[in-house]
């Protein structure tokens, strides 16, 4: 006799977690719910869509062979469904859901009624991170990264980090290897559920992403046998010739649910411990999951929605034509990474920061416009990382909430740490003239722009200092208004 509806959003797929954890085949209906605006609503990546629907359709299979009934539902929205389950059952019985990781759905699933049971898809309460940033004057990441290690006793002996120190990353900042063989990459299986999802989206199979927790385990311990050793060294660097490099690749199942970053953490320390590997990739990657992700996803409940709105530097710009298209461009750093993030819908965080915000950041594109773009095309964009790392870190929309002080990069940084300067039409190291380089040329203009704003920065001092120095600014300024124009129109 079913006595209660258990509602799993899409980013809940899991069965030892979230409502889930406590669930009973006998006496609870297990709904799903592909609404139509969360397919339809949004000018998705088709590779989302597919990676999203998929894994809950998979999903949905699984729990049946567990024994649960289930309804995987199509309706409007997420509400209209609950109300065809509800009405499915003749009766009204309470909907139980964990704790929704967007504001949004938190507020309008509260609204109806759901009873929510804590949200346990992270390793940090959220009571726990609300406590710890309230007493913080600034959100250091490295102090609360610090504090996850000894509260949740990882690499950490007698209270002292293993290895003799708590970050690597000084030894983490090599450029792209030369002369050097990457491992191949898992190429995941399809079965008749994928082709499925794929006709109904009209969209061409690939073999990328996982759709289920078996093909995301298989990925985990594809990284952890052949990339988690060199993982550390590389992983700012981004190579032309290999669009994965070293990175784990876990991240769209970790946010969509089917894999929980205890497990992904018990498994590293594991692999660690049998295979000697690199202290430095180690922590690194241990840093990623339960420093850099716990504290993001902390920050965007305690910031909460208001914060999604802000836009200190009043960034006005259209979204660049670039962003929709990588062939708008000649710029050979933006034209490749645009172009890998429409062939799977990912690229690593240094692309994401120093290419993409970067750009958003210096041309002074309208923050949530961006924001939305982002949201839209990568496959592990869940509103809860994307909101900081986009409206604090990538385009310092928050006026300096969350980092102290924007981080323009121009053309000498994508030099140094990518291989695309060398066959690009323009020149890092010019930032005025014909072939300069517009990440060089922007990265001064911006500065140029906001210096008022940033003169109250003393973290900003040096770099204005060096626009004080400059003795082509005003070529620099004409420059920057032709590169802007020219990026407006997709052809620069
Ligand atoms: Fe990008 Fe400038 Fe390098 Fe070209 S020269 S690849 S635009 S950073």
């Amino acid at each position: 006799m079913i006595s209660r509806i258990i509602y799993i959003p899409f980013d809940h797929l899991n069965m030892s977690h979230g409502a889930l954890a406590k669930a009973n085949p006998k006496t609870d209906l297990v709904v799903l719910i592909e609404s139509k605006r969360m397919v339809t609503g949004r000018n998705w990546h088709k590779e989302r869509l597919f990676f999203m629907i998929s894994s809950a359709r998979h999903f949905a299979k699984e729990l049946e062979t567990q024994g649960f009934q289930v309804q995987y539902i199509k309706a409007d929205t997420t509400i209209a469904g609950l109300e065809k389950a509800k009405k499915s059952l003749g009766k009204d019985v309470p909907i139980i859901c964990a704790e929704p990781s967007s504001i949004k759905q938190f507020e309008a699933l509260q609204e109806f009624g759901v009873d929510f049971v804590p949200n346990d898809f992270f390793l940090t309460p959220r009571d726990l991170f609300r406590d710890w940033a309230s007493k913080q004057k600034s959100f250091v990441m490295e102090n609360f990264y610090r504090l996850q290690r000894n509260r949740l006793g990882i690499l950490v002996e007698d209270g002292k980090p293993v290895g003799g120190q708590w970050n690597f990353d000084q030894d983490n900042r090599l450029p792209p290897p030369k002369n050097y063989t990457w491992p191949a990459y898992l190429e995941q299986t399809r079965d008749e559920i994928d082709v499925e999802v794929a006709k109904e989206l009209n969209h061409e199979l690939a073999t990328t992403w996982a759709t289920t927790r078996a093909g995301a385990l298989a990925q985990l311990q594809h990284f952890l046998k052949y990339h988690m050793d060199a993982f550390g060294p590389y992983e700012d660097a981004v190579a032309k010739d290999n669009w994965a490099m070293h990175h784990s690749l876990i991240s769209p199942y970790l946010n969509n649910g089917l894999i929980h970053p205890s497990e992904v953490i018990a498994e590293t320390i594991k692999a660690y411990k049998k295979n000697d590997y690199a202290i430095q990739s180690v922590e690194a990657f241990v840093r990623q999951v339960i420093g850099w992700r716990e504290y993001i996803n902390g920050m965007y409940w305690f910031l909460g929605y208001e914060y999604r709105e802000a836009n200190a530097l009043k960034a006005n710009r259209t979204l660049l034509t670039v962003f929709k298209n990588s062939q708008a461009t000649k710029m050979n750093c933006v034209q490749g990474v645009v172009a890998d993030i429409e062939k799977r819908a990912w690229t690593h965080h240094i692309p994401r920061l120093m290419i993409l915000s970067n750009l958003a950041l210096i041309t002074g594109v309208n923050p949530q416009e961006f924001l939305d773009w982002m949201r839209e095309n990568f496959i592990d964009a869940s509103e809860w990382v994307m909101v900081p790392n986009i409206i604090g870190m990538g385009t310092y929309a928050d006026g300096g909430k969350l980092m102290t002080k924007p981080y323009p990069a121009g053309g000498a940084y994508i030099s140094r740490m990518t291989e695309f300067c060398k066959t690009c039409v323009y020149d890092p190291k010019k930032r005025s003239g014909d072939d300069a380089c517009p990440f060089s040329t922007l990265y001064w203009d911006f500065l140029d722009r906001h210096r008022e704003t940033f003169k109250m920065n003393h973290r900003m001092a040096q770099q204005l200092k060096g626009l004080d120095r400059l003795s082509d600014l005003d070529e620099l300024r004409d420059r920057a208004k032709f590169v802007l124009k020219g990026l407006d129109k997709g052809n620069i």
